[in-house]
This record gives structure tokens, sequence and C-alpha cells, in this order.
């Protein structure tokens, strides 16, 4: 172990999660580059998240990744703590009135699935976000004209002190892509509100949300999704498209074809690689049309 996960372990006897040190991440994102965790958790339950937190020394940085479809995590790895929720988050329970209670650690597609089954209407949009809940939470993920914020009713977590949490949805502060929660606060469950409808109507729904993406979109590539967010009163795609950038490449970085504004790990990418593509694409659409891009992907840890 290293000194941090040693001195950590040491520091929290009654620890029952996976804590882990020099952890690689890479084959767990979706661009499938990027350095290692210094130190991975995994917690089992929510008493042992807010055990961990509570005996986390305040000068010790944490990030948490769900299933890393937005992250671009860089060559020389995260320092500090990385947090993962996985399957002990992942619990879906649609109630009455047509809500549904969803673990972070859920993906989204499972949640448009069994909200289908439950003949619950509103979470088509799910089906094609290949991140899970907390993901969808922090992102404000949306798609085919919905977003998570329009669905949130309450959001459970822990700040930094282990100290559980219950934000409303005005306290999570949605915009576009975007949520201002209190920084720090780890989201591990929410209650969400969908209205009931035919299964049959909703799985047309989710057919064609899942059809128009195959066919738009490189969903089977090594990508993060869209690259950056659209500028107001413009779209990110074609903003690159007409600074020339389709296919522009560097190193095993390459601008989408299918997709301007996805970048993708063509093979044997690195971190950097995909950085200095996205860079260069800003530059040049600031360039051509004067419109600064903004990153929607999180770009973390260090070089
Ligand atoms: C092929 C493809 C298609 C995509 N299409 C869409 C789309 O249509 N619409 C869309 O909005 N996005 C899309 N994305 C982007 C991505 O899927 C979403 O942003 C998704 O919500 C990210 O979830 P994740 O679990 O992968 O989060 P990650 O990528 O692991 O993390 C993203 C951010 O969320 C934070 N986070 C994750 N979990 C938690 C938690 N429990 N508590 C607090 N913060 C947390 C992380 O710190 C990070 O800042 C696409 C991505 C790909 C690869």
């Amino acid at each position: 172990m290293t000194e941090l996960a040693a001195s950590l372990s040491a520091a929290m006897p009654k620890l029952r999660g996976k804590l882990a040190a020099e952890q690689s991440l890479a084959e767990s994102l979706w661009f499938r580059v990027g350095g290692k965790a210094e130190a991975l958790f995994q917690p089992v339950d929510e008493d042992d998240l807010a055990y961990f937190l509570s005996r986390l020394p305040s000068e010790v940085p944490y990030v948490v990744i769900g299933l890393g479809s937005n992250v671009l995590v860089r060559d020389g790895g995260i320092p500090g703590v990385t947090i993962r929720l996985g399957k002990p988050f992942a619990t879906i329970a649609p109630g009455r009135d047509a809500t549904i209670w969803a673990g972070a650690g859920a993906a989204d597609k499972r949640v448009a699935l069994e909200a289908m089954e439950a003949g619950i209407g509103g979470f088509a949009f799910f089906a094609g976000i290949p991140g899970a809940i907390g993901g969808a939470l922090a992102m404000n993920a949306g798609a085919n004209g919905t977003e998570t914020s329009q669905r949130v009713v309450e959001v459970f977590g822990f700040d930094r002190s282990g100290d559980a949490v219950t934000l409303s949805n005005a306290e999570m502060g949605y915009s576009y892509r975007h949520s201002a929660a209190p920084t720090g606060v780890i989201f591990t469950s929410v209650l969400m509100q969908g209205e009931r409808r035919e299964r049959e109507t909703i799985k047309a729904e989710i057919d064609a949300v899942v059809a128009h993406r195959e066919a738009t979109q490189p969903t089977k590539s090594r990508t993060g999704g869209s690259t950056f967010k659209n500028p107001p009163g413009h779209t990110a795609w074609k903003l690159v498209d007409e600074a020339g950038c389709r296919g522009l490449q560097i190193g095993g970085a390459q601008v989408s074809v299918l997709h301007t504004n996805f970048l993708l790990n063509v093979g044997g990418a690195t971190a950097a690689d995909i950085e200095a593509l996205g860079e260069e694409v800003r530059r040049r659409v600031r360039e051509t049309s004067g419109v600064e891009l903004e990153w929607e992907i999180k770009r973390i840890g260090v070089d």
C-alpha cells in the first residue's frame, strides 16, 4: 500500500469497504486512458461511506466517479482518494404515485427499464445515457428534450464531514449540464417523479431513443460523450465542423467523423492527446467563429 492508503486504513479500523492503493482506472473509464488513483475507496453501504468521510483528514482531497462516461482522467492519475459507488448503491425502487427511488450507482438505462416495467413514464431519455445516476445528478444529464433536473424531487448524500444531507431540487442549483450543489457532497440516492403511462407506450419511446442514438453517435467507441457544452445560441458540433475539425487527429485521439462533438480514442491515445485535441478544437473554433467552447467533459487528476 502507498503511504496514503496505509495511513487511512490504520486510522479507520472499522472500515468495511475496499480501500486500495495505486489502482488503475483506465479500464473502467469510457476513454480507456489515464493514470492511477492514489487510493481507491469502494464503500459497502452508506454507513461505511459516512464513517470514511468522517475520519478522512481535511487536507486529503477526494473525487467521486461513476461509470466514467463523462470524465477524462489525466495521465499522472488522481492524487488523494477516488471514491466509486458501485453495486451496493445500485438499488432501484419504483414507488406509489409514479415515483422512482434510485441509488447513485444504478445505471441510467436500468432506471429507464425498471420505470417502464412499473408503468412509469418520463424516464425514457435515460435509456441512451451510458452513465449512472450519481453522474446524472451531478451533470444534469439530459437527452431527447428531458433533463434529470425535471425529474428530481430530492437528492440524498453525504458531505465532506460524513454528515447526511438532503437537497431539494432547488438546492441542487440546476442549469444546463450543471449542478451547483454544495462542493464535496457525494450523492448516494435520489427520489424522482414520473407519470403513469402504458408500458407499451414507454417501450416505443425507449426503442426510438436507442435507435436514434445508434444512428447518430459513436456509441461503441472509446469516448467521453459530448465534449463541449452547446454555447447559448449555438450547437457545439456545428461550430467544430465549421472550424474544419471533423476527423482531426492528435496522436491516438480523433474528432469523431460521425458526431463532431465527440472525441475518440482510436487506439493508443493518452489523456494528454485527448486534452490537446480538445484544446486545438477550442482554438480553431475561437478563430473561425469567435465562440469560446466550454468543456462539458470533466478533466480530473494531474498530467
Ligand atoms: C456514448 C456517450 C453518449 C452520451 N450521451 C449523453 C447524453 O445524451 N446526454 C448527457 O447528458 N450525457 C451524455 N453522455 C455523458 C455521460 O454519460 C453523462 O454525463 C453521465 O451522466 C455521466 O455519468 P457517469 O456515471 O458516467 O459519471 P462520471 O463520468 O463518472 O462522472 C461525471 C461527473 O459526475 C460526478 N459524479 C459522479 N457520480 C457522483 C456522485 N455519486 N456524487 C457526486 N458527483 C458524482 C463526477 O465527480 C464527475 O464530475 C454520453 C457519454 C457517452 C460516452
